[in-house]
């Protein structure tokens, strides 16, 4: 038993069941850019963290490009769990990409505003190609069309927590994937 099992309402996605889909996620992106000889991962820190650790190995394993890792950490301002598209960046790329086959990392496309940003952003630093692969996505949320390559599971619009995902940094450690009780709101 962690010390969040007693917040969880109810778990959404099951260890096993990411595990899964990040494997099926990594052949495919193995399979799409077989004949490139690297990719830049860029992972957005720090909901992605843990599908970025999972997703790269699994990648590897699964006979893809040598890839490098990339982290980034942004900030759309905005209160509590709902997002602006008014983005600030707290940490930027260390290295180039330019010329570079850049698949972006993500973990969750809500309202699409923080990733069509960030689609723009890794453009206008001339990449050679972008693609995006989400471990999720809302899909009734979706405000602004992003073109989101790779999709994980589509979840209902719904504030989840566990796997990288927090709320108010805690509960990143989850190992699956779950909606909170109300009362956890209420502390
Ligand atoms: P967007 O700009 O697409 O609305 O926001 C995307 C970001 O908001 C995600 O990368 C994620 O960090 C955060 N986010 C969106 N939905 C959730 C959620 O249900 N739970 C948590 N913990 N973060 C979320």
């Amino acid at each position: 038993m962690g010390w969040y099992d007693a917040d969880i309402d109810r778990v959404i996605i099951t260890e096993e069941e990411l595990r899964a889909k990040t494997a099926e996620l990594a052949k495919q992106v193995a399979a799409d850019y077989a004949s490139v000889d690297g990719l830049l991962l860029v992972c957005v820190l720090k909901g992605a963290v843990m599908f970025m650790a999972d997703f790269s190995r699994e990648l590897g394993k699964v006979g893809g490009p040598p890839a490098e890792l990339e982290f980034m950490a942004v900030s759309s301002y905005g209160q509590g769990t709902t997002s602006s598209g008014v983005v600030r960046i707290l940490k930027d790329l260390d290295r180039d990409i330019a010329g570079k086959h850049v698949i972006v990392v993500e973990d969750i496309v809500d309202s699409g505003l923080t990733l069509s940003w960030l689609l723009k952003y890794l453009e206008s630093r001339s990449a050679k190609s972008v693609d995006v692969v989400a471990l999720f996505r809302k899909p009734e949320a979706i405000k602004v069309p992003v073109p989101v390559k790779y999709v994980g599971f589509d979840i209902p619009t719904e504030f989840v927590v566990g796997y990288g995902l927090d709320y108010s940094e805690r509960y990143r450690e989850v190992p699956y994937v779950g909606i909170l009780k109300p009362e956890v709101y209420q502390r």
